[in-house]
């Protein structure tokens, strides 16, 4: 069936900046993937190639066999929707939303009832210990829930590659720990792939491989 995610010869350019040059990538289904490298070496414009959010100047990202870049527009939002979900720095959850709003969102913009999605952001919300805040928006909730909202939207869609930037970084360690086990139990349990950009070796170490990205190249360290 060959590799969930992979991505060859990754080449992106800011003006006269190469963020990436060179880079090479991939992670298999239920893999957990951390990408490390010091600030500007190009991580997040290696996930946001690997979730199709940027096209790539040069080289190719395969997922399960489809070239992204040679997808339409459509095609690619709808797999961003469906197979992907994403955990960022800030949330990212809609502010005039309620936390369970904004975890059946999701679900609802791929078509689940309004029923289904509440019960089903209501477990995820039990999970992730942050029940207690269904009725709230997110600017009233502390930065530790709102980051176990985003895991929650994130994972409640049930989506085979989860791209997590710097999930825990606007977290206290002992919040970004949890975070990272919380994330990482649920993600083992549904089978989903895990890309986890960070540069902290202790979120590292809730990957099953680390992978290094210096000056826009990747390489798998387990290998070098
Ligand atoms: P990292 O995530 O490792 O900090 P990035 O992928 O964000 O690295 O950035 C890689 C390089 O590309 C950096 O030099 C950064 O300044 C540059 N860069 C990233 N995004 C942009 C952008 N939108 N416009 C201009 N330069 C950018
Ligand atoms: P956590 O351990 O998740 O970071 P805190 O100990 O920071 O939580 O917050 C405890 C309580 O205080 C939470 O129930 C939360 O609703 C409230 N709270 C924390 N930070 C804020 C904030 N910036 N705005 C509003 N309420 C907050």
């Amino acid at each position: 069936t060959g590799p969930l995610l992979t991505a060859t010869r990754l080449r992106k350019t800011y003006g006269p900046t190469a963020a990436l040059n060179g880079a090479e990538f991939t992670i298999d289904s239920g893999e957990i993937v951390a990408v490390m490298g010091p600030s500007g070496s190009g991580k997040s414009t290696l996930l946001h190639c690997l979730a199709g959010i940027i096209t790539p100047e040069g080289g190719t990202v395969h997922y399960r066999g489809h070239e992204l870049s040679a997808m339409s527009d459509a095609q690619r939002s709808k797999l961003r929707r469906g197979d992907f979900g994403f955990v960022f720095q800030f949330g990212q959850l809609v502010p005039e939303l309620t936390c369970a709003e904004n975890i059946a969102l999701p679900l609802r913009l791929a078509g689940t009832n309004r029923k289904e999605a509440e019960s089903c952001a209501l477990e995820w919300m039990a999970r992730l210990e942050v029940d207690d805040v269904r009725s709230k928006r997110p600017g009233q909730v502390s930065g530790g829930q709102g980051q176990r909202v985003a895991v929650a939207r994130a994972l409640a869609a049930r989506p085979r590659v989860i791209f997590a930037d710097e999930p825990t970084g606007a977290l206290d360690s002992l919040n970004g720990e949890r975070v990272m086990e919380l994330l990482t139990t649920a993600a083992r349990e549904t089978n989903a792939a895990v890309v986890l950009v960070t540069h902290e070796a202790r979120v590292a170490a809730y990957s099953d491989r680390e992978v290094v990205v210096r000056d826009g190249q990747a390489r798998d360290i387990t290998s070098a």
